[in-house]
């Protein structure tokens, strides 16, 4: 079997078109989105997340800005940056870069964002909510996921989901995700006694490990959806996922690529998150 592909590039870019509509329309009443991230230090990793997001939010006409923060940067200086972000009023979502270098306390500042801003869903309020079913912002990884996985048609009710990571950006929240949309969800993690046999039972599999080609076609249920949530890079510079693309698409009957998957889809996540956003708050 020859696995179908799930084009996250077009789904992305489909889906900014329209958020590009949307955010047109606001301004035609008056509203202006903006999106704001603040980054610390200098991680190439990192500046080249945050250029990503300001091109993105730039080009379907968010109020885009950027503040960039030297390494050294203390606690207390990042909580007044914060401080300012959650007063802005032309700024209605905001994120920092994760991870912050130590001594800075991650934890302190991600709970400082006011929660009607939090367009990453990394407060615990957001979370708890989240959790317990109720609307608010999606954490925008999972986010993304759920969207490719409804773009197949598959349904996702009554299916077996396993989840490979349980981290608090992208494991937790997409098992609870998926659990809300019925699935019957597996967590497994770095103590899971034996994976191949969890996931040759799951209908749809979600790979958030950070181990390159990790996932094989031979663990594999023929026919499942997989979600590529992996982005690891080779000592050649290559790209690849947390799945072995080759071997898997022998057996999936949907598979997402690396790259082209599932990150465009976080950025695009994260900008319809700001418009909802800037709609919350204008009561729109
Ligand atoms: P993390 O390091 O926080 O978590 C990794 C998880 O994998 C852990 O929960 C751990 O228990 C599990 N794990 C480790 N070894 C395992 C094993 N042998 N068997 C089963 N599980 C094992 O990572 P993360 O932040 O969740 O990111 C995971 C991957 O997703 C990384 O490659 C990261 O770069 C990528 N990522 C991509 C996007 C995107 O937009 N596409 C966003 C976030 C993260």
């Amino acid at each position: 079997m020859s696995a179908q592909i799930i084009d996250g590039q077009a789904i992305a870019m489909e889906i900014r078109l329209a958020l590009k509509q949307e955010v047109e329309a606001l301004k035609q009443k008056g509203i202006f989105p903006g999106l704001a991230v603040i980054m610390v230090g200098d991680n190439p990793a990192s500046q080249l997340y945050v250029k990503m997001k300001e091109k993105a939010a730039q080009e379907i006409g968010l109020h885009s800005v950027v503040r960039l923060k030297p390494t050294g940067t203390t606690q207390e200086e990042l909580m007044r940056e914060i401080e300012e972000m959650n007063e802005d009023p032309r700024i209605h979502g905001y994120m920092v870069q994760l991870p912050l270098a130590e001594p800075l306390r991650e934890r302190e500042i991600l709970e400082a964002i006011r929660p009607v801003k939090d367009v990453d869903c990394f407060h615990p309020y957001n979370v708890g909510r989240l959790l317990i079913g109720e609307t608010g912002f999606k954490p925008c990884t999972p986010l993304g996921c759920i969207t490719l996985l409804e773009r197949t048609g598959v349904p996702i009710e009554g299916k077996k989901a396993v989840v490979v990571g349980r981290s608090n950006i992208v494991g937790k929240p997409m098992a609870i995700l998926l659990m809300h949309r019925n699935a019957t969800v597996a967590i497994c993690h770095s103590k899971t006694r034996d994976l191949a046999a969890e996931l040759r039972q799951a209908d749809i599999v979600v790979a958030a490990v950070g181990i390159p080609r990790f996932i094989t076609g031979e663990m594999l249920k023929p026919g499942a959806v997989v979600i590529d949530v992996g982005i690891n890079r080779l000592p050649d510079g290559k790209v690849v996922g947390d799945v072995d693309f080759v071997s898997a698409s022998q057996v999936a009957g949907w598979i997402t690529p690396v790259p082209r998957g599932v990150g465009p889809m976080t950025i695009t996540m994260l900008l319809k998150n700001t418009v909802e956003a800037a709609k919350n708050q204008c009561k729109i």
